[in-house]
């Protein structure tokens, strides 16, 4: 049973939906037109034929930042995108890690053992 209501949400959902599709296909659209179709990073060229595996790669990172101007886009290979998203990873990563690597004070006090060998240790005698 479907009420007015619930085939109107049925609609705004799927325009909403669609929009939402558009605009993410949106920006490729406009940077292929852009940018000549080339690898920014290995200058590899591309021809409709194998123009999937050229993609658009944000520069700040950010996938809804898209100016008009497209001064946050760069086309890139899928092998070289690919490796400036791993080389950005890695360096977020390696920093992570090293912060979350420190183990906290109380599982890594070195006086631990000593204050446990000076409580065992019998008093000198006079
Ligand atoms: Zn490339
Ligand atoms: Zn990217």
């Amino acid at each position: 049973m479907t009420t007015p209501n619930d085939a109107k949400l049925d609609r705004i959902v799927a325009e909403a939906r669609r929009s939402a599709e558009q605009r993410d296909q949106g920006y490729r659209e406009r940077a292929l037109k852009m940018y000549p179709w080339v690898c920014g990073r290995c200058a590899r060229e591309f021809t409709r034929a194998n123009l999937r595996e050229l993609t658009v790669h944000h520069r700040n990172h950010n996938h809804s930042d898209n100016p008009p101007d497209g001064s946050n886009w760069e086309l890139l290979c899928v092998y070289c995108h690919d490796n400036e998203h791993s080389r950005q990873a890695d360096y977020t990563g390696v920093s992570a890690l090293d912060a979350e690597d420190k183990p906290p004070a109380a599982t890594s006090n070195p006086f631990a053992d000593l204050k446990s060998l000076l409580g065992k240790r019998p008093p000198k005698d006079g």
